[in-house]
């Protein structure tokens, strides 16, 4: 039996990671996590007995004590909660998958604990991967991608050098507005922007990947999990998302993973590594696809793209701001309370604004997203 613990269990990687769990039948989820959604939580806790749940308010946690009087569960809360389920003992894989840079401090003290880490929550990469990378080395432990193209990446090194790495060539599926200009974008309203055309996923990660910008964060992403430079990651728009990303090689050799758009892949790649396991489903069918299609990214219209890379390329604080910005103006264009092109307006602006803090501590970063927030929250 493999021992795991989720981090936002009733999210879409989070409720994907249990069917996989549920599918396969030799995994024991011993904990839980989640914000707020108590009623599929408690279904969650009565279908796999986790022996501890966290949930993110206090209120909420004290109502599913209530509703699960009846079983050994025992349920905390709030960060402490968070970080209790992150170093349980017993477990040994702990899959990320709360969204937001909320993630960092459940990560390092899960590193800490020696679990290895099924990682679907690149915000915390992207902000502190300079902290985690080294401390997951230090310890032993490894970074299982779950990310659809760094699980791609992860699967074409198998059997190579990571030095002969010379080029990844990170897929992007290019989102709703692939191929329109900013003026086309300028009455978007939420419903456009959550239609993704090839994945079903979490309503954060949709705006990012319609503004391109999840692929921004996939760049950093990558630098920090395979150790290359920004400027070694191409990104090539493939929009019918079937090659899932490639790595090329020193010797011009390119591997690629494909495969049909289905989350539970790479999950279930990550958990079980190196081992492959039968997944139900949609196979690819190259006779009735007919073909691939490539293009390059208008990085001029989706300008988060380009902001990404500086941010990477700078690196200290700066992809905390890059980070940081988005998620609130992301948040906030959710809400309704700004229009789409202020997502990219907002990163600028505060990217522009910020002093870089070289190497910045795990403190330093929260600082930093908390400034960023405050420069935001005072523009209105
Ligand atoms: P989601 O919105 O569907 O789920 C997020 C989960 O996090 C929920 O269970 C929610 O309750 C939980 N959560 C949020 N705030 C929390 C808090 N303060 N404390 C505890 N739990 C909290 O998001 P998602 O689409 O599953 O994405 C999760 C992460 O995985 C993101 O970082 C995303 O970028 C990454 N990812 C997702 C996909 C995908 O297909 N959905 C693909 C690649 C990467
Ligand atoms: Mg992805």
């Amino acid at each position: 039996m493999k021992k795991i613990a989720i981090l936002g269990s009733t999210g879409s990687i989070g409720t994907q990671t249990l069917e996989v769990a549920r599918e396969n039948g030799d995994i024991e989820v011993l904990g839980l996590a989640a914000g707020s959604n108590i009623r599929l939580l408690e279904e969650q806790i009565r279908e796999f007995h986790p022996r501890l749940v966290a949930v993110w308010s206090e209120d909420k946690a004290q109502e599913l004590r209530v509703k699960i009087a009846d079983t050994d569960t025992k349920v905390v809360s709030g960060m402490e909660g968070l970080l209790d389920v992150s170093t349980m003992s017993g477990t040994e894989i702990l899959v990320t998958a709360v969204v937001g840079m909320i993630g960092i401090r459940p990560t390092i003290e899960a590193i800490n604990a020696g679990k290895d880490i099924a990682l679907a929550n690149k915000e915390t990469l992207v902000t502190a991967g300079h902290l985690i990378m080294p401390l997951a080395k230090e310890k032993g432990v490894s970074i299982l991608p779950v990310d659809s193209e760094h699980s791609a990446i992860f699967q074409s090194l198998q059997g190579n050098e990571q030095k002969a790495i010379h080029k990844i060539l990170l897929t992007a599926s290019g989102g709703p507005f692939r191929g329109r200009k900013a003026e086309e974008l300028l009455e978007i309203k939420v419903e456009d922007a959550l239609k993704h055309p090839n994945w079903s996923m979490g309503q954060k990660i949709t705006i990012d990947s319609s503004t391109m910008i999840n692929k921004g964060l996939e760049v950093i992403e990558a630098k920090w999990l395979f150790g290359v430079d920004v400027d070694q990651v191409q990104v090539v728009v493939q929009p019918q998302s079937i090659i899932h990303s490639m790595v090329e090689y020193v010797d011009g050799a390119i591997m690629a993973e494909l495969g049909t758009p289905d989350m539970k892949l790479p999950i279930q790649y990550a958990l079980y590594y190196p081992e492959r396991r039968y997944l139900p489903g949609e196979r690819v069918d190259f006779w009735s696809l007919g073909k691939l299609e490539f293009e390059k990214p208008d990085m001029e219209t989706f300008y988060g793209l380009k902001l990404a890379y500086e941010a990477g390329r700078t690196g200290g604080s700066l992809p905390t701001v890059f980070n940081a910005a988005n998620e609130l103006a992301v948040s906030q264009f959710l809400k309704r309370e700004i229009k789409y092109l202020e997502i990219m307006e907002i990163i600028e602006d505060c990217m522009k604004a910020h002093k870089n803090i070289d190497n910045p501590t795990l403190e330093q970063i929260l600082e930093t997203e908390a400034a960023t927030y405050e420069r935001i929250n005072s523009r209105r």
